[in-house]
């Protein structure tokens, strides 16, 4: 081993810097999509085939061999769009730019308080509105649906997107960290048959985001003026200010505090 190191040149170290810059920025990059889940899933699978061979269950390792060299298949199949867009964004340069930043607490109230303050405007005039705030699944797919914007989020420039017949008001507006990045996205409807016959596409859409992200998605009714937040599937009705503050402050008060979290944390 030291006899090894002995034989590093300077431009070994300058290919082991590259090698790991380039696994850095892919974590990094990767972070920001649902892949994150893919390659969560792959790991334990990994573990679990090192410890059934290593104290030799070969059952269990003659079947984990046998769904890995599946999954072998399957990663280029099911992380298609992902490398798809890996590539194009190679090709635009975009893959090293750096990761957003973490918001500190202060932004996080600030956020959810412009936040608020919108919603209350748009439901105090029935104004259909759609906004969903990202988390930790990354919304890129959908972002690439809409308008691509960077904007401080502030509650009279929501309702402004929201107004009717203007070309952003028709689909979700999308919020990361405090930063509206997009409005006019098309989000996937949830397949729930459930759902009261009075809930509409808006609401629908809300949900499906939800279902497939950690999103939180806030709709305001046109037709009642009602705001919803749909989260992991679920709907909430008939939010107030109140209830819609404590909720959001709920949901994201404690990321903010805990960043380290954040690569570990997330389920899905
Ligand atoms: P409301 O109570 O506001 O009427 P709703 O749930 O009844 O809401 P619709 O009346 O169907 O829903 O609302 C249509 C609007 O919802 C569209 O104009 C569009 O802005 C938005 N919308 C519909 N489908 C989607 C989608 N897949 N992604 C994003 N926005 C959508
Ligand atoms: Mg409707």
């Amino acid at each position: 081993m030291l006899e090894q190191l002995r034989h590093l040149s300077p431009l070994d170290i300058l290919d082991i810097l590259i090698v790991a810059f380039v696994f850095y920025r892919v974590i990094v990059w990767i972070r920001g999509t649902r892949a994150v889940q893919l390659l969560k899933g792959l790991a334990v699978l990994l573990l679990a085939y090192f410890f059934s061979r290593r104290f030799g269950l070969a059952a269990t390792s003659w079947l984990l061999d046998k769904v890995m060299t599946m999954g072998l298949i399957a990663v280029p199949i099911i992380f298609q769009p992902e490398l798809r867009r890996g590539l194009e964004q190679l090709g635009r340069g975009r893959l090293f730019t750096p990761a957003s930043r973490l918001l500190g607490e202060e932004d996080v109230s600030r956020m959810i308080q412009e936040v608020v303050r919108a919603v209350q405007v748009l439901a105090r005039n029935k104004v259909g509105a759609l906004i969903v705030l990202e988390r930790r699944t990354g919304l890129k797919e959908v972002e690439e649906t809409g308008i691509p914007l960077d904007a401080l989020v502030s509650a009279e420039f929501l309702v402004n997107v929201f107004v009717p017949n203007t070309p952003l008001h028709d689909g979700a507006t999308i919020i990361r960290n405090d930063r509206v990045v997009a409005a006019g996205c098309f989000l996937p409807l949830t397949e729930n048959q459930d759902l009261s016959k009075d809930l509409g596409t808006r609401h629908r859409a809300a949900l499906g985001i939800s279902e497939q992200s950690d999103c939180v998605a806030i709709v305001v009714s046109e037709e009642t003026g009602i705001i919803s937040v749909a989260q992991e599937g679920r709907l909430r009705r008939h939010l107030d200010e109140g209830s819609l503050k404590d909720l959001l402050a709920g949901i994201f008060k404690q990321e903010a505090t805990l960043p380290f979290l954040r690569w570990g944390s997330s389920h899905g």
